[in-house]
């Protein structure tokens, strides 16, 4: 692994916060100053590809990354774009019953759920009163 990759893994690695390549472009600097923006995507690609990362796009217009690879639930902010991790288990049954449906195989399926951050909601309820 070359080093700009695995700078760029642990720095995903070590947020929650699902950041854009913009903000990991930022980081990265912090280590690697030369690094480009470029050199940035084509490592995501890489690393989305070998399954270590997970690329979000929820019809935003930038991507989003993730550090745990792992199937897992989000929940998305439509109003400040906070994408968050939802703590439940994966379900399982859900496939099961898709493919009752007469669907074809599935491998895998991923879920968001869409409404407001705690803040956001925070913000609304002080306007509404
Ligand atoms: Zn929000
Ligand atoms: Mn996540």
């Amino acid at each position: 692994m070359t080093r700009q990759k695995k700078v760029i893994l642990d720095i995903l690695r070590s947020t929650k916060s699902h950041p854009t390549a913009d903000w990991i472009y930022t980081e990265a600097r912090k280590v690697i100053p030369d690094i480009s923006l470029g050199t940035v995507y084509r490592n995501l690609n890489v690393l989305r590809e070998a399954g270590e990362i997970l690329e979000l796009n929820y019809g935003s217009s930038y991507s989003h990354y993730d550090g745990n690879p792992e199937n897992h639930y989000h929940h998305v902010c439509l109003e400040c774009d906070r994408i968050a991790d939802v703590p439940m288990p994966v379900q399982a049954e859900l496939e099961q019953k898709a493919r009752a449906c007469g669907c074809g195989e599935i491998y895998y399926h991923r879920l968001e759920f869409y409404g407001l951050c705690p803040a956001c909601q925070q913000k609304k309820d002080k306007q509404t009163r």
